[in-house]
């Protein structure tokens, strides 16, 4: 199944990367954005472990402290 360059409208053998006439990048860029969706997705779970790890122990503590608060009382 042949490709055509979406630039210049050239006639292309299927899997070409790149245009010999034009240049223009023509290799389907979805595998690389789906690795990068899931990169973005590991990152974005490793900030919010980051952020909430530390307000869950804060959240902890405070709870303690009012625990041992009104115990003495
Ligand atoms: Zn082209």
């Amino acid at each position: 199944m042949p490709i055509w360059c979406p630039e210049c409208n050239a006639m292309l053998a299927d899997g070409t990367e790149e245009c010999p006439r034009c240049g223009a990048h023509i290799g389907a860029p979805e595998p690389e954005n789906e690795f990068r969706g899931s990169d973005i997705a590991w990152f974005s779970a490793y900030t919010i472990a980051i952020i909430l790890i530390p307000i869950i122990v804060g959240v902890g503590i405070a709870l303690l402290c009012l625990f041992l608060f009104f115990i003495q009382n």
